[in-house]
C-alpha cells in the first residue's frame, strides 16, 4: 500500500464552505458499525450532520448539492488512538545527532530516545507536530489520541481540523519535579475545548511512582499510560530487576524501589485504581488471562500498536484473550521513533498479518468506532450513521473488488485517500496518481 508523502504538493486544504444540503455519492459506501456496504451509496448531509444513509437513488434530492466521487469508497475517517506527533521528525533528528545505529534492546531504544530529545530541546517540536498532522490527514485519519510532552507545541494541533484528545505527558519519580509538572499538564489539559479534549499521560508503569500515578488519577481526567509493552517491564514490576533497573534507572539517577510491587504491569495499574472507562492502556502486549479479565471489568481500552511492537521486538498482543474477555480495543501507530509511518491504513494492513483472530470487519471497526469510543467521540465519529457529524474519507484505487470482498480489500489492497471530510467540510482533497 502506498501513501502520499507528507510534503506532496498535491495535498492542499480546501476552502471552508458548506452548502446546507449535500448528497455525497460513490461506488461503495461502508458505514461500519456492523452495517453492510452499500453499492452506489450516498450520504445526505444537512448542516454538517448525517441526515440519511442509503442508495443514491433512494436519497436523491433535487435541492441538494451533489458531490459525486465516482469510482471510490466512502467510509468513516480512521482514528489513531495513540501517537506522539512531536516525534514525527525523529528519524531526521537521529541522523543529526549521529544516533543512526538501531538499538538492540527495548531499554536501549528508550535511552536513545531520551538522548536525542534532550540534545534537541523544544525548538524543533512544533514543526515536527505539523509534519505529523499532515501525515495523519493525508492518510485518512480524522481523530487522534496524541501524547504531548512539549505543551508549547500545542498550537499546530489547535489550528488543525483534527478531532481527538491530547494527553499531556509527565514522567519521573522525583516529587519536587513531578508535582509542578503535573500541575502544568493539568492546566494545559483543562485549557482544551471540543473538538480536542484534554487528558494526562503519566508515562508508564516503570517511569512514574505510585504517588505520581495517584495524583494524576485524582484529577479525574482521562489517562493514557504505556503498560505491559515489554518483557523487561514485566520483570521490573514483578521482581524489581533486569535492564530497566540496571540501565534505565541507573542512567536517570533514579533510586530503585525498596520492594518490587510483585504485580504484573496491568495488576499494578489496577491496584492503584488507574483503570477506568476513561483510561487508554497503551500496548498491552505482556498480558495474561487474569490481566485481560481485569482490563475488561474496568472498561479501559487497550490501544494496539502492532508495528511498533514488532519493531522493538517486544511480542504480539494476545488478541484471543482480549476477544474472549470482551476488552475494548483501538489502534494506534505510536511514534516515528518506533514506526515507519503514521498511516493507520498501513497499521491495519500489518495488523491483518499478525492478528489472525480479527476479521477484516472487526479490524476496520477497531480502527474507526473503537478509537472514537476510546477518545469520547462515539456520538460524533467512527461510523456513518444518522445523527453523527459528517466526517468521512474517500478512497480511490485502480481496481475495486466485488462488494462482498470490500472489507478484506480495504485491509490490504492498494488504495489511496482522495478526500477527507471533517465537521461537514471537505478539508483535504488529493490528486491521486493513476
Ligand atoms: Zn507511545
Amino acid at each position: 500500500m502506498s501513501s502520499p508523502a507528507p510534503a506532496d504538493p498535491s495535498l492542499s486544504l480546501s476552502p471552508v464552505t458548506r452548502h446546507p444540503l449535500q448528497l455525497i455519492r460513490a461506488r461503495y459506501l461502508l458505514p461500519i458499525a456492523g452495517a453492510p456496504a452499500i453499492e452506489d451509496g450516498a450520504l445526505l448531509i444537512v448542516d454538517g450532520r448525517i441526515a440519511a444513509v442509503g442508495c443514491y437513488s433512494e436519497l436523491f434530492n433535487r435541492t441538494a448539492e451533489v458531490i459525486d466521487y465516482g469510482d471510490a469508497v466512502i467510509l468513516p475517517p480512521l482514528v489513531n488512538a495513540h501517537c506522539h506527533l512531536e516525534l514525527t521528525d525523529f528519524p531526521q533528528w537521529t541522523a543529526e545527532c549521529g544516533e543512526t545505529i538501531e538499538p538492540e534492546s527495548f531499554v536501549g531504544w528508550i535511552r536513545r530516545l531520551i538522548r536525542v530529545r534532550r540534545s534537541l530541546g523544544a525548538d524543533p517540536v512544533p514543526a515536527s507536530v505539523t509534519a505529523g498532522i499532515r501525515q495523519l490527514l493525508a492518510t485518512g485519519t480524522g481523530a487522534v489520541g496524541d501524547i504531548l510532552a512539549t505543551p508549547g507545541a500545542l498550537a499546530p494541533l489547535l489550528a488543525s481540523p483534527l478531532y481527538g484528545r491530547i494527553f499531556f505527558e509527565t514522567i519521573g519519580l522525583d516529587e519536587e519535579r513531578f508535582i509542578p509538572a503535573l500541575a502544568a499538564a493539568l492546566a494545559s489539559a483543562r485549557s482544551l475545548a471540543y473538538p480536542l479534549s484534554g487528558g494526562l499521560s503519566p508515562h508508564s508503569t516503570y517511569t512514574v511512582s505510585s504517588r505520581h500515578l495517584e495524583q494524576a488519577i485524582r484529577t479525574g481526567l482521562p489517562l493514557a499510560i504505556h503498560c505491559a509493552e515489554s518483557p523487561e517491564e514485566s520483570l521490573f514490576l514483578r521482581e524489581g530487576r533486569g535492564p530497566i533497573a540496571t540501565e534505565l534507572y541507573a542512567a536517570a539517577g533514579w533510586p530503585l524501589p525498596e520492594h518490587a510491587p510483585g504485580l504484573s504491569p496491568v495488576g499494578w495499574l489496577a491496584a492503584h485504581g488507574a483503570l477506568s472507562p476513561q483510561t487508554l492502556l497503551i500496548h498491552g502486549v505482556q498480558v495474561d488471562a487474569v490481566d485481560a479479565a481485569v482490563i475488561a471489568a474496568s472498561g479501559a481500552t487497550v490501544v494496539l500498536c502492532p508495528r511498533s511492537n514488532a519493531r522493538l521486538g517486544v511480542g504480539t498482543a494476545p488478541i484471543g484473550l482480549y476477544k474472549k474477555a470482551g476488552v475494548s480495543l483501538a489502534l494506534g501507530t505510536d511514534s516515528l521513533a518506533s514506526n515507519t509511518s503514521l498511516s493507520l491504513w498501513e497499521e491495519i494492513a500489518f495488523a491483518r498479518s499478525v492478528y489472525p483472530e480479527l476479521s477484516p470487519g472487526e479490524l476496520l471497526s477497531i480502527a474507526t468506532c473503537g478509537g472514537a469510543q476510546a477518545l469520547g467521540l462515539e456520538q460524533e465519529m467512527g461510523a456513518l450513521t444518522v445523527g453523527s457529524g459528517a466526517h468521512l474519507q474517500v478512497l480511490t484505487a485502480a481496481t475495486f473488488p466485488p462488494v462482498v470482498e470490500l472489507a478484506e480489500w480495504l485491509c490490504g489492497a492498494e488504495h489511496q485517500v482522495a478526500a477527507l471530510w471533517l465537521g461537514g467540510i471537505e478539508r483535504l482533497r488529493q490528486v491521486v496518481p493513476c
